[in-house]
Protein backbone atom coordinates (compact mmCIF):
# COMPACT_ATOMS: atom_id res chain seq x y z
CA UNK A 1 0.00 0.00 0.00
CA UNK A 2 1.19 3.51 -0.63
CA UNK A 3 3.94 2.83 -3.11
CA UNK A 4 3.86 4.78 -5.61
CA UNK A 5 2.70 7.88 -3.77
CA UNK A 6 5.86 6.82 -1.58
CA UNK A 7 8.16 6.71 -4.79
CA UNK A 8 6.44 10.22 -5.72
CA UNK A 9 7.39 12.00 -2.96
CA UNK A 10 10.43 9.95 -2.43
CA UNK A 11 11.53 12.03 -5.56
CA UNK A 12 10.32 15.06 -4.32
CA UNK A 13 12.29 14.64 -1.10
CA UNK A 14 15.34 14.17 -2.68
CA UNK A 15 15.76 16.99 -4.99
CA UNK A 16 15.11 19.26 -1.66
CA UNK A 17 17.48 17.56 0.44
CA UNK A 18 20.27 17.88 -1.79
CA UNK A 19 20.11 22.12 -1.42
CA UNK A 20 21.65 23.78 1.28
CA UNK A 21 18.85 26.55 0.96
CA UNK A 22 15.35 26.84 0.25
CA UNK A 23 13.58 29.73 -0.73
CA UNK A 24 9.38 30.25 -1.55
CA UNK A 25 9.54 29.55 -5.07
CA UNK A 26 11.50 26.27 -4.40
CA UNK A 27 9.30 25.43 -1.49
CA UNK A 28 6.06 26.43 -3.80
CA UNK A 29 7.34 24.32 -7.09
CA UNK A 30 8.01 21.58 -4.13
CA UNK A 31 4.59 21.60 -3.39
CA UNK A 32 2.99 21.61 -6.77
CA UNK A 33 4.73 18.36 -7.46
CA UNK A 34 3.30 16.95 -3.81
CA UNK A 35 -0.22 17.68 -4.53
CA UNK A 36 -0.26 15.93 -8.27
CA UNK A 37 1.45 12.74 -6.17
CA UNK A 38 -1.39 13.46 -3.64
CA UNK A 39 -4.26 13.58 -6.29
CA UNK A 40 -2.55 10.76 -8.08
CA UNK A 41 -2.64 8.73 -4.93
CA UNK A 42 -6.55 9.42 -5.20
CA UNK A 43 -6.75 11.79 -1.91
CA UNK A 44 -10.03 13.69 -2.32
CA UNK A 45 -9.16 17.15 -3.69
CA UNK A 46 -10.50 19.38 -0.79
CA UNK A 47 -8.06 17.26 1.41
CA UNK A 48 -5.17 17.64 -0.73
CA UNK A 49 -5.51 21.45 -1.43
CA UNK A 50 -6.06 21.77 2.45
CA UNK A 51 -2.82 19.78 3.29
CA UNK A 52 -0.96 21.51 0.83
CA UNK A 53 -2.21 25.30 2.25
CA UNK A 54 -0.88 24.42 5.58
CA UNK A 55 2.44 22.56 4.95
CA UNK A 56 3.32 25.41 2.53
CA UNK A 57 2.25 28.37 5.04
CA UNK A 58 4.37 25.93 7.20
CA UNK A 59 7.20 25.59 4.77
CA UNK A 60 7.72 29.07 3.52
CA UNK A 61 7.69 30.94 7.35
CA UNK A 62 11.23 31.06 9.34
CA UNK A 63 10.64 26.97 10.21
CA UNK A 64 12.01 26.25 6.66
CA UNK A 65 14.21 28.82 5.63
CA UNK A 66 15.82 29.80 9.15
CA UNK A 67 16.71 26.27 9.20
CA UNK A 68 19.95 24.82 9.03
CA UNK A 69 18.97 21.87 7.28
CA UNK A 70 15.91 23.13 4.46
CA UNK A 71 14.87 20.37 3.37
CA UNK A 72 15.38 17.81 6.22
CA UNK A 73 12.58 20.37 7.69
CA UNK A 74 10.58 20.23 4.85
CA UNK A 75 9.92 16.64 5.47
CA UNK A 76 9.35 17.06 8.89
CA UNK A 77 6.68 19.66 8.23
CA UNK A 78 5.14 17.14 5.66
CA UNK A 79 5.07 14.18 8.17
CA UNK A 80 3.52 16.04 10.74
CA UNK A 81 0.85 17.47 8.51
CA UNK A 82 0.32 14.00 7.00
CA UNK A 83 -0.52 12.90 10.36
CA UNK A 84 -2.57 15.03 11.38
CA UNK A 85 -4.84 14.39 8.19
CA UNK A 86 -5.19 10.63 9.35
CA UNK A 87 -5.68 11.45 12.41
CA UNK A 88 -3.22 12.54 15.15
CA UNK A 89 -3.01 9.45 17.61
CA UNK A 90 -4.17 6.09 16.90
CA UNK A 91 -7.68 5.22 18.02
CA UNK A 92 -8.05 1.63 19.48
CA UNK A 93 -11.11 0.15 20.41
CA UNK A 94 -13.26 1.84 23.37
CA UNK A 95 -15.03 -1.03 25.18
CA UNK A 96 -16.08 0.49 28.18
CA UNK A 97 -16.36 -0.33 31.72
CA UNK A 98 -19.15 -2.89 32.19
CA UNK A 99 -19.10 -6.38 29.64
CA UNK A 100 -20.37 -7.79 27.67
CA UNK A 101 -19.18 -4.89 25.78
CA UNK A 102 -21.25 -4.80 21.97
CA UNK A 103 -19.06 -3.95 18.94
CA UNK A 104 -21.56 -3.60 16.02
CA UNK A 105 -20.02 -4.50 12.25
CA UNK A 106 -21.60 -2.57 9.46
CA UNK A 107 -21.29 -2.36 5.99
CA UNK A 108 -22.16 -2.87 2.36
CA UNK A 109 -22.15 -6.43 1.20
CA UNK A 110 -19.01 -7.79 0.08
CA UNK A 111 -16.95 -5.28 1.77
CA UNK A 112 -15.51 -7.75 3.94
CA UNK A 113 -17.58 -7.42 7.14
CA UNK A 114 -17.38 -11.06 8.04
CA UNK A 115 -14.06 -11.82 7.24
CA UNK A 116 -13.37 -8.51 9.67
CA UNK A 117 -15.67 -9.57 12.15
CA UNK A 118 -13.86 -12.83 12.78
CA UNK A 119 -10.05 -11.15 12.53
CA UNK A 120 -11.09 -8.51 15.47
CA UNK A 121 -12.76 -11.56 17.45
CA UNK A 122 -9.22 -13.54 16.84
CA UNK A 123 -7.33 -10.28 17.94
CA UNK A 124 -9.34 -9.09 20.85
CA UNK A 125 -8.75 -12.99 22.03
CA UNK A 126 -5.08 -13.74 21.31
CA UNK A 127 -4.47 -10.10 21.87
CA UNK A 128 -5.85 -9.02 24.94
CA UNK A 129 -7.01 -12.24 26.00
CA UNK A 130 -10.82 -11.56 25.95
CA UNK A 131 -13.92 -13.81 26.13
CA UNK A 132 -15.63 -13.08 22.41
CA UNK A 133 -18.81 -14.22 21.31
CA UNK A 134 -19.93 -13.81 17.89
CA UNK A 135 -23.56 -13.38 16.59
CA UNK A 136 -24.40 -13.26 12.71
CA UNK A 137 -27.67 -10.78 12.20
CA UNK A 138 -27.72 -11.45 8.64
CA UNK A 139 -30.92 -13.25 7.67
CA UNK A 140 -31.53 -12.03 4.36
CA UNK A 141 -28.26 -13.66 2.92
CA UNK A 142 -29.06 -17.53 3.49
CA UNK A 143 -25.20 -18.71 3.73
CA UNK A 144 -24.54 -15.38 6.49
CA UNK A 145 -24.64 -16.98 9.66
CA UNK A 146 -23.12 -20.06 8.74
CA UNK A 147 -20.22 -18.42 7.37
CA UNK A 148 -19.53 -17.00 10.73
CA UNK A 149 -20.14 -20.33 12.27
CA UNK A 150 -17.26 -21.77 10.11
CA UNK A 151 -15.17 -18.63 10.59
CA UNK A 152 -15.84 -18.55 14.27
CA UNK A 153 -14.49 -22.47 14.57
CA UNK A 154 -11.33 -21.32 12.74
CA UNK A 155 -10.52 -18.29 14.79
CA UNK A 156 -11.70 -21.05 17.83
CA UNK A 157 -14.23 -17.81 18.97
CA UNK A 158 -17.66 -18.76 20.45
CA UNK A 159 -20.47 -18.01 18.34
CA UNK A 160 -24.20 -17.45 19.19
CA UNK A 161 -26.22 -21.21 17.95
CA UNK A 162 -28.63 -20.43 14.89
CA UNK A 163 -32.17 -20.71 15.30
CA UNK A 164 -34.11 -19.88 11.96
CA UNK A 165 -36.42 -17.34 11.64
CA UNK A 166 -35.89 -15.32 14.04
CA UNK A 167 -35.18 -11.78 13.08
CA UNK A 168 -32.09 -9.28 13.57
CA UNK A 169 -33.09 -7.66 16.27
CA UNK A 170 -34.11 -10.41 18.02
CA UNK A 171 -30.98 -11.64 17.29
CA UNK A 172 -29.18 -9.14 18.97
CA UNK A 173 -31.43 -9.46 22.32
CA UNK A 174 -30.85 -13.22 22.45
CA UNK A 175 -27.11 -12.72 21.49
CA UNK A 176 -27.03 -10.17 24.81
CA UNK A 177 -28.64 -12.67 27.09
CA UNK A 178 -26.30 -15.16 26.01
CA UNK A 179 -23.11 -12.99 26.42
CA UNK A 180 -24.21 -11.52 30.03
CA UNK A 181 -25.44 -15.05 31.36
CA UNK A 182 -21.97 -16.91 29.61
CA UNK A 183 -19.62 -14.20 30.86
CA UNK A 184 -18.57 -13.41 27.68
CA UNK A 185 -16.23 -9.60 27.57
CA UNK A 186 -17.17 -8.67 24.45
CA UNK A 187 -20.05 -9.37 21.83
CA UNK A 188 -19.33 -8.84 18.21
CA UNK A 189 -22.64 -8.35 16.14
CA UNK A 190 -22.20 -9.13 12.38
CA UNK A 191 -24.91 -7.26 10.88
CA UNK A 192 -26.39 -7.57 7.29
CA UNK A 193 -25.28 -5.94 3.87
CA UNK A 194 -26.72 -4.52 1.00
CA UNK A 195 -25.54 -3.41 -2.42
CA UNK A 196 -26.06 -0.06 -1.49
CA UNK A 197 -26.84 2.26 1.36
CA UNK A 198 -30.85 2.62 1.59
CA UNK A 199 -33.70 2.92 4.06
CA UNK A 200 -34.30 -0.43 4.81
CA UNK A 201 -30.50 -0.82 5.59
CA UNK A 202 -30.30 2.36 7.83
CA UNK A 203 -33.36 1.23 9.26
CA UNK A 204 -32.26 -1.88 10.36
CA UNK A 205 -28.83 -0.69 11.41
CA UNK A 206 -30.35 1.84 13.42
CA UNK A 207 -33.10 -0.72 15.09
CA UNK A 208 -30.35 -2.80 16.02
CA UNK A 209 -28.13 -0.68 17.83
CA UNK A 210 -31.07 0.51 19.53
CA UNK A 211 -31.37 -2.66 20.84
CA UNK A 212 -27.76 -3.74 21.84
CA UNK A 213 -26.43 -0.35 22.84
CA UNK A 214 -22.65 -0.93 20.94
CA UNK A 215 -19.38 0.43 22.81
CA UNK A 216 -18.34 0.46 18.89
CA UNK A 217 -20.29 0.62 15.43
CA UNK A 218 -17.48 -0.05 13.17
CA UNK A 219 -18.37 0.59 9.13
CA UNK A 220 -16.23 -1.75 7.21
CA UNK A 221 -15.53 -0.66 3.83
CA UNK A 222 -13.40 -2.15 1.12
CA UNK A 223 -10.30 0.26 -0.02
CA UNK A 224 -10.22 -0.67 -3.46
CA UNK A 225 -13.33 1.64 -4.45
CA UNK A 226 -11.05 4.46 -3.56
CA UNK A 227 -13.44 7.57 -3.06
CA UNK A 228 -16.34 5.34 -2.89
CA UNK A 229 -15.23 3.84 0.36
CA UNK A 230 -15.40 7.72 1.79
CA UNK A 231 -18.51 8.39 -0.01
CA UNK A 232 -20.46 5.28 1.87
CA UNK A 233 -18.71 6.01 5.13
CA UNK A 234 -20.07 9.88 4.95
CA UNK A 235 -23.30 8.33 4.03
CA UNK A 236 -22.95 5.99 7.11
CA UNK A 237 -21.79 8.38 9.70
CA UNK A 238 -24.67 10.74 8.70
CA UNK A 239 -27.31 8.59 9.51
CA UNK A 240 -25.84 6.45 12.43
CA UNK A 241 -23.62 6.97 15.12
CA UNK A 242 -20.30 5.04 13.96
CA UNK A 243 -17.23 5.20 16.09
CA UNK A 244 -14.64 3.97 13.83
CA UNK A 245 -13.72 2.50 10.20
CA UNK A 246 -11.87 -0.61 9.05
CA UNK A 247 -10.76 -0.48 5.79
CA UNK A 248 -10.43 -4.07 4.39
CA UNK A 249 -8.13 -5.04 0.84
CA UNK A 250 -5.64 -2.64 1.55
CA UNK A 251 -3.10 -5.48 0.36
CA UNK A 252 -4.30 -4.35 -2.85
CA UNK A 253 -4.74 -0.89 -3.16
CA UNK A 254 -1.15 1.04 -3.80
CA UNK A 255 -2.36 4.16 -3.91
CA UNK A 256 -4.40 4.35 -0.67
CA UNK A 257 -6.59 6.70 -1.47
CA UNK A 258 -9.19 6.18 0.62
CA UNK A 259 -7.29 5.71 3.81
CA UNK A 260 -6.01 8.88 3.21
CA UNK A 261 -8.84 10.80 3.06
CA UNK A 262 -11.13 8.82 5.51
CA UNK A 263 -10.20 10.97 8.38
CA UNK A 264 -10.34 14.58 6.52
CA UNK A 265 -13.73 13.64 4.80
CA UNK A 266 -15.96 11.75 7.49
CA UNK A 267 -14.45 12.59 10.52
CA UNK A 268 -14.30 9.22 11.63
CA UNK A 269 -11.05 7.59 13.09
CA UNK A 270 -10.12 4.36 10.78
CA UNK A 271 -9.33 2.06 13.47
CA UNK A 272 -7.75 -1.40 11.46
CA UNK A 273 -7.13 -2.48 8.15
CA UNK A 274 -7.21 -5.35 6.58
CA UNK A 275 -4.48 -7.00 4.61
CA UNK A 276 -5.69 -10.07 3.53
CA UNK A 277 -8.34 -12.59 3.10
CA UNK A 278 -6.35 -14.89 6.40
CA UNK A 279 -7.83 -14.42 9.88
CA UNK A 280 -4.38 -12.47 10.98
CA UNK A 281 -4.10 -9.92 8.46
CA UNK A 282 -5.16 -6.97 10.16
CA UNK A 283 -3.27 -4.62 11.53
CA UNK A 284 -3.71 -1.46 14.14
CA UNK A 285 -4.28 1.76 12.24
CA UNK A 286 -1.68 4.05 13.45
CA UNK A 287 -0.90 7.45 11.53
CA UNK A 288 2.51 8.46 12.79
CA UNK A 289 3.19 5.13 11.41
CA UNK A 290 1.37 4.73 8.50
CA UNK A 291 2.92 8.68 7.81
CA UNK A 292 6.89 7.28 8.50
CA UNK A 293 5.57 4.12 6.05
CA UNK A 294 4.26 6.80 2.88
CA UNK A 295 7.30 9.05 3.76
CA UNK A 296 9.90 6.11 3.56
CA UNK A 297 11.25 6.30 7.02
CA UNK A 298 10.21 2.57 7.11
CA UNK A 299 7.92 1.22 9.76
CA UNK A 300 10.62 -0.02 12.73
CA UNK A 301 7.86 0.00 15.56
CA UNK A 302 5.83 -2.11 13.70
CA UNK A 303 8.21 -4.55 12.97
CA UNK A 304 8.84 -4.44 16.56
CA UNK A 305 5.55 -5.24 17.49
CA UNK A 306 5.08 -7.89 14.97
CA UNK A 307 8.29 -9.08 16.58
CA UNK A 308 7.37 -9.44 20.51
CA UNK A 309 4.42 -10.99 19.13
CA UNK A 310 5.61 -13.93 17.42
CA UNK A 311 8.83 -14.02 18.99
CA UNK A 312 8.86 -16.21 22.33
CA UNK A 313 10.86 -13.98 25.26
CA UNK A 314 12.62 -16.36 26.47
CA UNK A 315 14.01 -17.65 23.37
CA UNK A 316 14.79 -14.01 22.75
CA UNK A 317 16.74 -13.78 25.27
CA UNK A 318 18.75 -16.70 25.21
CA UNK A 319 19.71 -15.68 21.77
CA UNK A 320 20.50 -11.78 22.99
CA UNK A 321 22.84 -13.87 25.67
CA UNK A 322 24.59 -15.78 22.91
CA UNK A 323 24.54 -12.85 20.71
CA UNK A 324 27.09 -10.90 23.46
CA UNK A 325 29.00 -13.82 24.12
CA UNK A 326 29.43 -13.72 20.34
CA UNK A 327 28.10 -17.35 20.00
CA UNK A 328 25.65 -17.23 17.42
CA UNK A 329 26.04 -20.88 15.35
CA UNK A 330 24.37 -22.42 12.61
CA UNK A 331 21.60 -23.63 14.94
CA UNK A 332 20.91 -20.02 16.16
CA UNK A 333 20.68 -18.91 12.73
CA UNK A 334 17.90 -21.60 11.88
CA UNK A 335 16.17 -20.64 14.76
CA UNK A 336 16.34 -16.80 13.55
CA UNK A 337 15.05 -18.34 9.56
CA UNK A 338 12.25 -19.94 11.54
CA UNK A 339 11.34 -16.92 13.45
CA UNK A 340 11.44 -14.89 10.35
CA UNK A 341 9.09 -17.45 8.25
CA UNK A 342 6.64 -16.49 11.35
CA UNK A 343 6.87 -12.97 11.04
CA UNK A 344 5.42 -13.27 7.46
CA UNK A 345 8.39 -14.32 5.65
CA UNK A 346 11.20 -12.01 4.36
CA UNK A 347 9.02 -9.69 2.41
CA UNK A 348 7.09 -8.71 4.99
CA UNK A 349 9.87 -8.18 7.23
CA UNK A 350 11.94 -6.29 4.68
CA UNK A 351 8.54 -4.35 3.34
CA UNK A 352 8.70 -2.83 7.22
CA UNK A 353 12.61 -1.81 7.37
CA UNK A 354 14.27 1.38 6.49
CA UNK A 355 15.16 1.31 2.91
CA UNK A 356 14.55 -2.42 2.25
CA UNK A 357 11.25 -1.55 0.76
CA UNK A 358 13.53 -1.72 -2.69
CA UNK A 359 15.59 -4.69 -1.97
CA UNK A 360 12.17 -6.52 -1.18
CA UNK A 361 11.10 -5.96 -5.00
CA UNK A 362 14.79 -7.42 -6.11
CA UNK A 363 14.74 -10.31 -3.91
CA UNK A 364 11.03 -10.87 -5.36
CA UNK A 365 12.18 -10.63 -8.67
CA UNK A 366 14.81 -12.59 -8.25
CA UNK A 367 12.43 -15.19 -6.85
CA UNK A 368 13.85 -15.24 -3.42
CA UNK A 369 11.76 -14.77 -0.70
CA UNK A 370 10.42 -17.38 1.46
CA UNK A 371 11.79 -20.15 -0.78
CA UNK A 372 15.11 -18.36 -0.11
CA UNK A 373 14.47 -19.32 3.61
CA UNK A 374 13.70 -23.23 3.30
CA UNK A 375 16.66 -23.46 1.04
CA UNK A 376 18.76 -22.02 3.72
CA UNK A 377 17.14 -24.26 6.29
CA UNK A 378 17.64 -27.08 4.19
CA UNK A 379 21.57 -26.32 4.01
CA UNK A 380 21.47 -25.89 7.52
CA UNK A 381 20.28 -28.88 8.29
CA UNK A 382 22.48 -30.86 6.17
CA UNK A 383 25.56 -29.89 8.04
CA UNK A 384 26.63 -32.34 10.72
CA UNK A 385 25.96 -31.24 14.55
CA UNK A 386 29.45 -30.29 14.75
CA UNK A 387 29.55 -27.84 11.77
CA UNK A 388 26.41 -26.33 13.00
CA UNK A 389 28.15 -25.23 16.48
CA UNK A 390 31.34 -24.41 14.56
CA UNK A 391 30.62 -22.96 11.02
CA UNK A 392 34.27 -22.13 10.66
CA UNK A 393 35.22 -26.36 10.05
CA UNK A 394 33.34 -25.94 6.76
CA UNK A 395 36.27 -25.82 4.21
CA UNK A 396 35.35 -26.53 0.70
CA UNK A 397 34.88 -30.37 0.70
CA UNK A 398 32.36 -29.63 3.10
CA UNK A 399 30.93 -27.35 1.58
CA UNK A 400 30.23 -29.58 -1.58
CA UNK A 401 28.93 -32.65 0.53
CA UNK A 402 26.64 -30.04 2.43
CA UNK A 403 25.85 -28.43 -1.08
CA UNK A 404 24.97 -32.02 -2.40
CA UNK A 405 22.97 -33.14 0.91
CA UNK A 406 20.45 -30.34 0.19
CA UNK A 407 20.15 -30.16 -3.69
CA UNK A 408 21.63 -26.61 -3.84
CA UNK A 409 24.90 -25.15 -4.79
CA UNK A 410 28.13 -23.96 -3.28
CA UNK A 411 27.23 -20.84 -3.69
CA UNK A 412 24.41 -20.80 -2.12
CA UNK A 413 26.14 -22.11 1.08
CA UNK A 414 28.48 -19.36 1.00
CA UNK A 415 25.83 -17.18 0.95
CA UNK A 416 24.45 -18.70 4.19
CA UNK A 417 27.55 -18.55 5.55
CA UNK A 418 28.18 -14.66 4.30
CA UNK A 419 24.44 -13.95 5.62
CA UNK A 420 25.18 -15.68 8.95
CA UNK A 421 28.41 -13.44 9.46
CA UNK A 422 26.83 -10.08 8.73
CA UNK A 423 24.02 -11.35 11.20
CA UNK A 424 26.71 -11.99 14.13
CA UNK A 425 28.22 -8.25 13.18
CA UNK A 426 25.18 -6.50 13.02
CA UNK A 427 24.38 -7.74 16.44
CA UNK A 428 27.57 -6.87 18.01
CA UNK A 429 26.88 -3.24 16.69
CA UNK A 430 23.39 -3.59 18.30
CA UNK A 431 25.26 -4.60 21.20
CA UNK A 432 27.73 -1.34 21.15
CA UNK A 433 24.36 0.90 20.53
CA UNK A 434 22.97 -0.09 24.03
CA UNK A 435 21.02 -3.33 22.97
CA UNK A 436 18.23 -3.03 20.81
CA UNK A 437 15.89 -0.54 23.30
CA UNK A 438 19.03 1.51 22.33
CA UNK A 439 18.36 1.08 18.50
CA UNK A 440 15.30 1.60 18.29
CA UNK A 441 15.64 4.36 19.81
CA UNK A 442 18.47 5.72 17.56
CA UNK A 443 16.17 4.92 14.29
CA UNK A 444 13.02 6.34 16.23
P1 LIG B 1 -19.12 -9.42 3.66
O1 LIG B 1 -20.11 -9.72 2.59
O2 LIG B 1 -18.95 -7.95 3.84
O3 LIG B 1 -19.37 -10.12 4.94
O4 LIG B 1 -17.70 -9.89 3.07
P2 LIG B 1 -16.85 -11.18 3.42
O5 LIG B 1 -16.32 -11.09 4.79
O6 LIG B 1 -17.62 -12.40 3.05
O7 LIG B 1 -15.61 -10.96 2.44
C1 LIG B 1 -15.72 -10.95 1.04
C2 LIG B 1 -14.40 -11.40 0.43
O8 LIG B 1 -13.38 -10.46 0.67
C3 LIG B 1 -13.90 -12.72 0.99
O9 LIG B 1 -13.41 -13.50 -0.05
C4 LIG B 1 -12.75 -12.30 1.92
O10 LIG B 1 -11.78 -13.30 2.04
C5 LIG B 1 -12.22 -11.09 1.21
N1 LIG B 1 -11.54 -10.15 2.12
C6 LIG B 1 -11.99 -9.61 3.27
N2 LIG B 1 -11.07 -8.77 3.82
C7 LIG B 1 -10.01 -8.76 2.99
C8 LIG B 1 -8.72 -8.08 2.98
O11 LIG B 1 -8.37 -7.29 3.87
N3 LIG B 1 -7.90 -8.35 1.94
C9 LIG B 1 -8.24 -9.21 0.93
N4 LIG B 1 -7.37 -9.40 -0.04
N5 LIG B 1 -9.43 -9.84 0.90
C10 LIG B 1 -10.30 -9.64 1.91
Amino acid sequence: MFESLSDRLGGVFDKLRGRGALNEADVRAAMREVRIALLEADVALPVAKDFIAKVTQRAIGTEVTKSVTPGQQVVKIVNDELVAMLGGEAEGLELGVAPPAVIMMVGLQGSGKTTTTAKIARRLKTKDGKKVLMASLDVNRPAAQEQLRVLGEQVEVATLPIIEGQQPTEIARRALQAAKLQGFDVLMLDTAGRLHVDEALMAEMQAVAAAANPAEALLVVDALTGQDAVNVATNFSERMALTGVVLTRMDGDARGGAALSMRAVTGKPIKFVGTGEKVDALDAFDPSRVAGRILGMGDVVSLVEKASESVDADAAEAMAKKFAKGQFDMNDLRQQLAQMQKMGGMGAMMSMMPGLGKMKAQAEKAGADDKLLKRMEAIILSMTPKERGRPQLLNAKRKIRIANGAGTTVQEVNRLLKMHKEMSGAMKKIKKMGGLKGFAKMLG
